[in-house]
């Protein structure tokens, strides 16, 4: 351990300035590195609040890798362009095409946020504070992106890289996520705040905890405001008090054959509504039957063991329906699932 903070109090340079005092050549320190090594997303190429919204919805709970790695992004802003195309889609066709996403509650969250848009702003998104935050699904962190890269509006923002960020900057053991914590990280983004420049100094702040200051070991050396920075041990910020709790479960479920059709079952409950899934029987119901596919899966704060067995001769129950081969794929259904389906599918 004294190794290791011996390494640290080498390799993070010693801060000259603080980030209060010097907050001009702070923020000018950030945009300076932002306008020459800023990255180019397609949601920092436009001003339209709608697409920028879609973004930050995506990149709440997926990695950006994923968001434009895969194409997700690109692929609903080609399916819905513009708030009513989303307003109007139906729902069944909005979860197929937010599928491999996960967190279904975020596409149908988009879709609430677009109908209010339509239904008290003409399809125009507001940006007043007070207004965008009457609108389903938006919290002051989403209208602080919304108002500073849409509208260029000084407007603070605060999400798990910004408190990251001020933890080390201002070397705060405080926990980020107690009341406290989360008070310390809205007051410093009000102050350092570039009120001339909210837009790109943002878009900077974002990146900064995206590249440098980055969750685990920071990047310091490359650190355009390594000079404010007030830790000699970075690594070991932020605190937190909240550690979530891991659960493990079994989900058994039958896949079912008759003719070129399997059976489905719609999801239950609020998480995966309006999905579909292999349907579920009782232990005594599959007792002698194969299990024909295996695999594990995370969502939020469980861990999934995934059970498929071989059913034969089985009856459609309720909210359960036989489905064509052809007609599968319109089916929205959770990744696992669609990845057990095409596997199975291969095999039979
Ligand atoms: S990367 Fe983070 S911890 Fe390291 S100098 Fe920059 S702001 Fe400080």
């Amino acid at each position: 351990m004294e190794e290791t903070m011996l390494c640290w109090a080498v390799l993070k340079p010693i801060a000259t300035k603080d980030p209060i005092e010097a907050t001009p050549e702070f923020r000018l320190a950030l945009r300076t590195w932002f306008t020459k090594c800023g990255r180019d997303y397609p949601w920092r190429r436009t001003r339209d609040p709608y697409a920028i919204l879609v973004s930050e919805v995506m990149l709440q709970q997926t990695r950006l890798a994923v968001v434009l790695g895969k194409g997700y992004y690109e692929r609903f802003m080609r399916n819905y362009p513009d708030v009513q195309t989303l307003a109007n889609a139906p729902e069944e066709e909005l979860l197929r095409v937010w599928e491999g996403l996960g967190y279904y509650r975020r596409a149908r969250m988009l879709q609430a946020t677009a109908c209010a848009v339509m239904a008290h702003h003409g399809g125009v998104f507001p940006n007043h504070e007070k207004e965008l935050l009457a609108l389903p699904g938006i919290g002051r962190y989403t209208v602080g992106a919304l108002r500073s890269f849409a509208f260029d509006q000084p407007s603070p923002l605060v999400d798990g890289n910004v408190m990251r960020i001020f933890a080390r900057l201002f070397a705060d053991d405080t926990a980020v996520d107690s009341t406290e914590g989360v008070k310390r990280s809205w007051q410093r983004a009000e102050v350092l705040l570039d009120q001339k420049h909210p837009r790109l100094y943002n878009s900077a702040l974002m990146e900064l905890g995206q590249t440098f200051c980055k969750v685990g070991i920071p990047d310091c050396l490359s650190c355009p405001v390594a000079a404010f920075c007030q830790s000699r041990e970075p690594h070991n910020l932020p605190v937190k008090v909240g550690k979530v709790s891991i659960t493990q479960i079994e989900e058994v479920s039958i896949f079912a054959r008759q003719k070129n059709r399997v059976l489905l079952a719609m999801e239950k409950g609020t998480r995966r509504r309006g999905l579909w899934r292999f349907p579920e029987r009782s232990h005594e119901e599959i007792a002698n039957s194969d299990v024909i596919y295996e695999a594990n899966y995370a969502i939020t704060r469980y861990r999934v063991s995934m059970i498929v067995h071989a059913a034969y001769g089985i009856e459609p129950k309720n909210g359960e329906q036989w489905v064509e081969d052809t007609d599968l794929e319109s089916f929205p259904m959770s990744a696992p699932y669609r990845k057990a389906l095409r596997h199975l599918l291969t095999q039979d």
